[in-house]
């Protein structure tokens, strides 16, 4: 595809859903092109999990020069093990996963594509102890396996521009999700059955990686407590990690789920 082509592209591919025959046809184009899936139809993620590993690399670079990422070993060594321990009990084990800490006294954790984990200085601080910390871990490794991230970069890019970033062919709209992330984390702004699904995945993987479950419980209590004593510390966790009373209330019943299972095995 010549320049000039892939910079009219840009500017005339529609974010919203309706799509020209011109763009469609492109799109399919494209689609072959890049070997990039199948051009799914409505909530199917458009890229394959290579691809998404792919762009993720390119999302972490990014990301390293929009915000802080800290290189205290003393904070990243224990998140990274604790990461690893969680991620060999998902279906994504065989793939790298990368952690790293944002040097930011809110307490926050978001997922990016591609195996990417992100714990806020201010979370660490604010858990109590490993299971605490394994437990929010393991609701961000959970949006990662599921691929929260990669439909939801899916619906919100044209496919088009999507496989430009995969193909490394546009730097500039890289750098752009890049900020998005860093600035809103819109990309880390999940459903609500996102958000359910996440724990669930997430108690799993406590439960089988042998951290207690009831530290997911003990934190997103603490930090219901936290709104209401300290708003400002925790609004950008609630904002992108809605419903928190409803989860607590399905996190019990799983763990009540998986003790009646452990005591009386089928
Ligand atoms: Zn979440």
């Amino acid at each position: 595809m010549t320049a000039n082509r892939k910079r009219s592209l840009r500017r005339t591919a529609p974010r919203a859903s309706a799509r020209s025959p011109f763009t469609i046809a492109l799109l399919s184009v494209l689609a072959v092109a890049t070997s990039c899936a199948t051009l799914g139809i409505g909530g199917v993620t458009l890229i394959s999990v290579e691809e998404e590993w792919e762009m993720g690399r390119q999302l972490e670079a990014e990301i390293a020069e929009e915000m802080p990422i800290s290189d205290d070993q003393t904070l990243i060594r224990p998140v990274t093990q604790i990461g690893e321990r969680i991620v060999a009990q998902s279906d994504k084990a065989d793939l790298e996963w990368r952690f790293h800490v944002v040097e930011d006294e809110s307490v926050n954790a978001f997922n990016v594509p591609g195996g990417l984990v992100y714990v806020h200085s201010g979370l660490i601080a604010e858990a109590d102890d490993e299971d605490e910390l394994a437990a929010v871990i393991a609701h961000e490794v959970g949006h990662g396996a599921a691929r929260h991230g990669a439909e939801r970069l899916s619906q919100q890019y044209e496919m088009a521009l999507l496989a430009q970033v995969v193909l490394g062919e546009d730097p500039g709209l890289v750098q752009q999700i890049a900020a998005e992330i860093a600035a809103a984390g819109t990309l880390a702004r999940h459903s609500r059955s996102q958000e359910f699904e996440a724990d669930e995945l997430g108690v799993e993987y406590l439960h089988a990686a042998g951290y207690d479950p009831e530290g997911m419980l003990r934190f997103f209590e603490r930090l219901l407590e936290l709104q209401e004593r300290e708003p400002g510390a925790v609004e950008r966790f609630f904002a992108t990690h809605p419903d928190l009373e409803d989860r607590i209330e399905a996190i019990e019943e799983q763990i009540q789920e998986l003790r009646a299972g452990v005591q009386a095995p089928r």
